[in-house]
């Protein structure tokens, strides 16, 4: 539901605005990948707001993640989470981006004799969950990897262990979000938040901006 909140700048949405006075339903502090899919997430039902403190959005974690897909990362607790995002990943609606985000790259936990209770502990605590974890000996090791040290005896293969493109999912929750009207507001470091009537206001270095008061009744 929107509530017809309007910014007070001269705003095509869409847009990354030098300075913001204005409210919306919801502010999203930070636009990576959290923030950026958040507000996306959220921009077909209300009013959004992202602000960024920096100059566009992707600096700091997102720009920087290796951007491995992995099943088995986290643990077994972390698993069901990723494996929820897979298909997404895989294949994402066709208004949302028209190709795969992910690409094979398989990865490999190899073990020396130090390593090997550590490596058998890695597929206990996998055993009867929906990852495929393959066992490697030391001959298939030195098939994969040409010239691999003596002392690395054993491997776990992860084969759907793969590549996220992290610029496009990142740009494509940017474009849906821009699409359904949602505001990036970049150089707005957010320095201060307060309650003030029954909402927020966050000071930023772009200007004030309020965000979750209670909508006024339309006439
Ligand atoms: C080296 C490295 C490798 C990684 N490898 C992987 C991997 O292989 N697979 C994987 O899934 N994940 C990986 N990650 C983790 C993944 O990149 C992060 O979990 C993810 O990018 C976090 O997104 P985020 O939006 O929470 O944080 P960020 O991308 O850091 O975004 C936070 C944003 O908030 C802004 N901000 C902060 N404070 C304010 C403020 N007060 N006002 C306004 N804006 C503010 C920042 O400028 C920034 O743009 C890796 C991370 C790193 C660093």
């Amino acid at each position: 539901m929107r509530f017809g909140r309007r910014f007070g700048l001269s705003s095509a949405p869409a847009r990354a605005h030098a300075r913001v006075r204005g409210d919306a339903d919801i502010a999203v502090i930070g636009a990576g990948m959290a923030g950026a899919s958040l507000a996306a997430e959220l921009a077909p039902h209300a009013s959004v707001i992202l602000l960024e403190g920096e100059t566009l959005p992707g600096y700091h974690a997102t720009g920087r993640s290796a951007a491995f897909w992995s099943e088995s990362y986290g643990g077994p607790h972390i698993l069901p989470l990723t494996a929820a995002s897979g298909p997404f990943l895989a294949d994402p609606p066709a208004e949302f981006h028209d190709r795969s985000f992910l690409g094979p790259r398989g990865a490999l936990s190899i073990a020396d004799a130090d390593g090997m209770a550590a490596l058998e502990a890695f597929s206990a605590d996998f055993a009867g969950l929906p990852i495929r974890l393959e066992r490697v000996d030391r001959p298939a090791l030195e098939a994969r990897i040409a010239g691999i040290k003596p002392r690395w005896t054993a491997a776990m293969f992860e084969p759907d262990c793969s590549d996220i493109d992290v610029a496009a999912l990142h740009g494509a929750y940017l474009k849906a979000f821009r699409r359904d009207s949602g505001i990036l507001v970049a150089n707005a470091e957010v320095e201060a938040i307060r309650r003030q009537d029954g909402g927020w206001r966050l000071e930023t270095r772009a200007g004030d901006v309020r965000a979750g008061e209670p909508p006024t009744p339309r006439r």
